[in-house]
């Protein structure tokens, strides 16, 4: 008889901007190889040591409205009203069939998406220790425009607050400790 074909369940984590969410990924990649971590789609331009195909793949806006248009996109989402990023729906889905723990960083409104779309997925938000704390991410060095901050936390209070629509929370403290709660977790 045919052995039941292996098939992971898939892992979102998400939570408001600026909680840290891309160095947590970042570590988890460094300390469990054996998860896949999705690259995504961006039209944003790279940042100074980012790599083509490594933290994003960077696409022309074009090249964005005729992914999602094909249906090649998984989720997508606008992000600060100026760039689009989604996370390309085949490599996921061979990595699940095939087995592999898979996971996505994404923000709050693809996380929704993703929930509708694959409902057997794992929902996990990355909380910040604190409000206090957020707040002090997001103001930074406090050298932008009061209207950008302010915008910025308006986005951060609305997105906290989609916190009930996921499976668990975990709270970075440390990220040495999320991670390991975060591999606990895609163990299970
Ligand atoms: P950054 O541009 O700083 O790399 O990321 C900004 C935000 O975009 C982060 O909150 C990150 O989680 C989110 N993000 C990155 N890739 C994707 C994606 O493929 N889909 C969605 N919905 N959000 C993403």
């Amino acid at each position: 008889m045919l052995a039941t074909p292996p098939h992971s369940r898939l892992t979102v984590l998400s939570g408001p901007s600026g909680v840290g969410k891309s160095t947590v990924v970042a570590a988890l990649g460094r300390a469990s190889p054996e998860i896949w971590i999705s690259v995504s789609v961006t039209t944003r331009p790279p940042r100074p040591g980012e790599v083509d195909g490594r933290e994003y793949y960077f696409v022309t806006d074009e090249e964005f409205d005729r992914l999602a248009a094909q249906g090649a996109l998984l989720e997508w989402a606008e992000l600060y009203g100026r760039q689009r990023s989604g996370t390309p729906r085949a490599p996921v889905e061979e990595r699940l069939k095939a087995g592999v723990p898979t996971l996505l960083e994404i923000d709050v409104n693809g996380a929704r998406q993703v929930k509708r779309a694959v409902p057997d997925a794992r929902m996990v938000f990355l909380a910040p220790p604190s409000w206090e704390e957020l707040v002090r991410r997001l103001t930074g060095r406090g050298t932008e425009p009061a209207e950008v901050i302010a915008r910025r936390l308006a986005v951060a209070e609305e997105e906290m607050a989609a916190a009930g629509e996921f499976d668990i929370t975990l709270v970075n403290t440390s990220v040495t400790d999320v991670c390991r709660e975060l591999v606990a977790l895609m163990e299970q």
